[in-house]
């Protein structure tokens, strides 16, 4: 049977070690996942709350359009129902946005170590991927981008993804940067925004600026949330999309019927009323990246300030050994070599115990390993 050249080329997404398969292999019994990004204070009791009343109705086929869904999370937001499309995971949103608006042969912007789902889906759609260099301090290089968007035209660009703040690097675009780059694309008619805010509720940076208020000024920007993160709800898969009635009525179009199942719609209804957990989850990130930053420094690594979840640092050494070194010491890390940085790894924020237990192994793992420049 024939398959398409992108196909057989595609890199396939390579997820976090999981935890069973840590202990498995390496017949330990303690295993820390600092791989994905997850929540590490586990769902939100509310959440959970509303998924069991959710659980006698598992006969019935979910709500299509999560109508309940949909008027608290769009009044959650202060943005008009009509705006908001919900996906299985932003991963589905990213998807099909792709699939919507890019034709083969056409492409996608994006840069360098961006998240890697944006790749991969246009690769999945025989779209091209067009990527910038990252700048010396793993941001997105606005003059770069600006250099791409001028020849959107003629390149046949037809989205712009922007991760704000991106993953794996933890870095962001800051008011005046973001607002510089939707001003260029803007100018052309046929060349859609995506800025992902996967992590905007960990922000803490000053200068940064959510992107949903610039929807005014730029109708054609699209903005893509999940509650996989600081809410806790990666396991059930559910992102949404704020973008203008046009966008949405394509994305209800394409999409599977019943992409977001009935306990994510309950779980999520439940999540967002849950304010005492928001607070103690953002609480406690911000405490586990002070306190990375205080150990890395400590240990003389570099890394790069996050405004997310994770911490992206320089382990001075091929960053495959300390990962595997680590590994033995019950931390799984996140290699990200697929972005193309082989010294470099990605640790994500835990709960105080899993973040001092990483800290302490990693200490003994760098003396294990030397230093090595490349
Ligand atoms: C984790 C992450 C997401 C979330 O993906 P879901 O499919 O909603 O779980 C989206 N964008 C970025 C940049 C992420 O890191």
């Amino acid at each position: 049977m024939r398959v398409s050249k992108e196909i057989i080329n595609l890199v396939p997404y390579v997820p976090g070690k999981p935890i069973e398969e840590t202990k498995r292999e390496l017949g330990l019994e303690t295993v820390y996942k600092l791989a994905s990004n997850e929540n590490p204070l586990g769902p939100s009791p509310l959440a959970m709350e509303f998924i069991s009343k959710a659980l006698h109705d598992l006969h019935r086929y979910p709500d299509p359009s999560c109508y309940e869904l949909k008027k608290e999370w769009a009044e959650f937001y202060r943005v008009h129902p009509q705006w908001v499309a919900f996906g299985n995971g932003s991963n589905e949103l990213i998807d099909l946005l792709i699939r919507i608006y890019c034709e083969p042969g056409e492409s996608i912007l994006t840069s360098q170590a961006a998240f890697v789902a944006y790749s991969i889906c246009a690769q999945a759609a025989r779209v091209g991927v067009i990527e910038t260099p990252l700048t010396s301090d793993y941001k997105f290089s606005v003059e770069h981008l600006l250099s791409e968007i001028k020849q959107a035209e003629t390149k046949k660009i037809r989205l712009l993804f922007i991760a704000n703040p991106n993953n794996p690097t933890g870095t962001y675009l800051n008011k005046q940067e973001l607002e510089t780059v939707l001003a260029a694309a803007h100018e052309h008619e046929n060349l859609l925004t995506v800025v992902d805010e996967a992590y905007v509720e960990f922000v803490r940076a000053q200068d940064y600026s959510h992107a949903l208020p610039l929807q005014e000024r730029f109708p054609r920007l699209c903005v893509l949330r999940t509650m996989s993160k600081v809410f806790g709800l990666a396991g059930l898969r559910l992102g949404a999309l704020v973008a203008e009635p046009k966008i949405i009525d394509y994305v209800h179009r394409v999409r599977n019927p019943f992409n977001v199942n009935s306990l994510a719609q309950a779980a999520a209804r439940g999540a967002l009323k849950d304010a005492v957990y928001l607070k103690r989850v953002v609480e406690n990130n911000a405490q586990g990246l002070d306190y990375f930053y205080k150990e890395l420094k400590r240990l003389g690594l570099q890394y790069c300030p996050s405004e997310a979840n994770f911490v992206f640092f320089d382990t001075g050494r091929d960053a495959q050994k300390v990962y595997n070194a680590w590994l033995h010491h019950g931390v799984i890390a996140r290699p990200v070599k697929n972005y193309g940085f082989t010294r470099h790894l990605r640790l994500s924020v835990g709960t105080k115990d899993e973040n001092e237990r990483s800290m302490r192994t990693l200490e003994k793992v760098l003396e294990e390993i030397p230093e090595s420049s490349s």
